[in-house]
């Protein structure tokens, strides 16, 4: 991922900032422009939208074969996230044992570090989703409390 294109998206990765279609209050997550149910009556019409980081796994699957820059990480989860607000992520879920993620799991947006670029130095950072805590519909065994230090010699 090139630096440019990253300060791009600054916003969204920070904070999850979606659009949101004025008149069929459709939620879009990346931003659109433009509604794909609406299309030319939502030009120009479309709001930033807060999105509360909050959803469900719909589907997952675990890594065993890292993309490049997650070699540390692996096995690790990537999901299809459902958020409250209707829009689907994907995104990696972090602090949980990849053999007890399921469908359905509850999870929150987390701000984590996504890579480090060798060459350049630069840190990413970014959204990652994590189980909610202190809800029986989250096993406790489904819970890794250590998130251990990944840092590059
Ligand atoms: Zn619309």
């Amino acid at each position: 991922m090139a630096v440019p294109r990253f300060w791009r998206e600054q916003p969204q990765r920070y904070r999850l900032v979606g659009t949101e279609c004025p008149k069929c209050k459709g939620v879009y997550f990346p931003p659109r422009s433009v509604c794909p149910t609406c299309r030319r009556a939502s030009v120009g019409k479309m709001r930033p939208r807060q999105l509360a980081g909050r959803g469900k796994i719909l589907t997952f699957t675990v890594v065993h074969q890292p993309a490049d820059g997650f070699e540390l990480q692996v096995p690790y989860v990537m999901a299809i996230v459902e958020l409250d607000e209707g829009c689907r992520v994907m995104t990696q879920i972090v602090n949980a044992d990849p053999g007890a993620v399921r469908s359905g799991l509850p999870v929150e947006a987390c701000f984590r570090r996504i890579r480090e670029d060798g060459k350049s130095g630069v840190i990413y950072y970014g959204y990652k989703f994590r189980p909610v805590r202190g809800k029986t519909a989250t096993p406790p065994s489904v819970i890794v409390e250590a998130q251990p230090r990944r840092r590059r010699a």
